[in-house]
């Protein structure tokens, strides 16, 4: 019989009403009781890791999930983790680059209603999850409202309703109906590297949105950062009339400091080389290019690459390489 281990850590789905609204506060023997009643063919523990609002989820708390799959591996089969939605996306990609070589499933749900309200969403996605981390398949993946989608791919676009997260710029893995597991693509056997734990972390991070009007002189307060992230517009754009920041990005660069540009567009990713305002910036070799990469995954990878090497060229070979299907290189 399978042995799975669910890892809790807040959110929502571990939510009661407090004084001051709801926080996590359910005790975690509930999700695993539940889970034991439903008769799946596995036997399952329960480690409560940690009880917070994904809000307050931090990138130390990340190294603590991964060290504690890790530590756990060759015990189990495979790996649950309850977790808050807001946040869940940065967690899945970031255990998808510090897991490396997994052949187990490493699941992360949660839900949009706490589990012990009368309409929940809670118990389909444990349920659900329970179900595919019990597959034997390798990677970090979210599963939420019978979706299964890669741990670098998921994005939460919906605050309220049942079906929170997509699978952006990339297939979903799969779809999980009535318990049935339809998949959508054909996931890699395990390679010839064994598993093992990459948890490099730099968090001097920064992420800008750009929006018109935005003053040039706010990018010379950055250099105290390793990393910045620009959202820029559509394609790659970048302004350079009026008020023009590519001066300041070069001279990020010339700093030390790695840059990469992403799109506000939620969808196909950016072109630098498409318009001018993108190969004005692009014609520097040290920007980074995230093409269809989300920002939940560069935020983690760049703070992972960075906690490997300040070498520019280093970094953006590493950002660059496309990882745990981040991107479509
Ligand atoms: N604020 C909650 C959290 O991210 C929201 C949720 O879990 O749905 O922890």
């Amino acid at each position: 019989m399978k042995k799975l281990l669910m890892i809790t850590t807040g959110g929502t789905i571990a939510s009661q009403p407090g004084h001051q609204g709801l926080a996590p506060s359910l005790d975690p023997t509930e999700l695993e009781k539940y889970l034991q009643q439903e008769n799946l063919q596995c036997m399952i523990s329960n480690y409560p890791l940690l009880s917070i609002d994904s809000t307050n989820m931090q990138p130390e708390h990340w190294v603590k999930i991964a060290e504690l799959v890790s530590q756990q591996y060759d015990e189990y089969d495979g790996f649950l983790i309850t977790h808050g939605t807001d946040t869940m996306a940065f967690t899945a990609a970031a255990l998808s680059y510090f897991l490396r070589n997994l052949s187990k499933p490493v699941v992360l749900t949660g839900s949009q209603v706490p589990f012990n309200y009368q309409k929940t969403d809670a118990k389909r996605n444990l349920l659900d999850a329970a179900h595919f981390a019990m597959e034997n398949v390798g990677g970090v993946f979210v599963v939420f409202n019978g979706k299964v989608i890669a741990g670098t791919r998921a994005m939460k676009i919906r605050t309220k309703s049942f079906d929170a997260f997509e699978s952006v710029n990339f297939p979903y893995i799969a779809f999980i109906n009535d318990q049935v597991i339809d998949y959508q693509i054909e996931l890699p056997g395990a390679g010839e590297s064994p598993f093992c734990l990459d948890t490099a972390l730099c968090t001097e991070v920064f992420l800008i949105k750009l929006y018109p009007g935005i003053r040039p002189e706010l990018f010379s307060h950055l250099s105290m950062y390793q990393g910045i992230v620009i959202e820029s517009f559509g394609n790659g754009g970048i302004p350079s009339h009026g008020r023009d920041l590519v001066p300041q990005i070069e001279s990020l660069v010339s700093k030390g400091v790695a840059v990469v540009v992403t799109t506000q567009c939620l969808q196909e990713g950016e072109d630098l080389s498409l318009y001018e305002v993108g190969r004005r910036v692009a014609q520097n070799p040290n920007i980074i290019i995230s093409k269809d990469m989300n920002t939940e995954a560069i935020i983690p990878k760049l703070m992972w690459a960075l906690g490997k090497t300040a070498d520019l060229g280093e970094v953006k070979t590493m950002m660059e390489t496309p990882l745990a299907f981040d991107c479509s290189f």
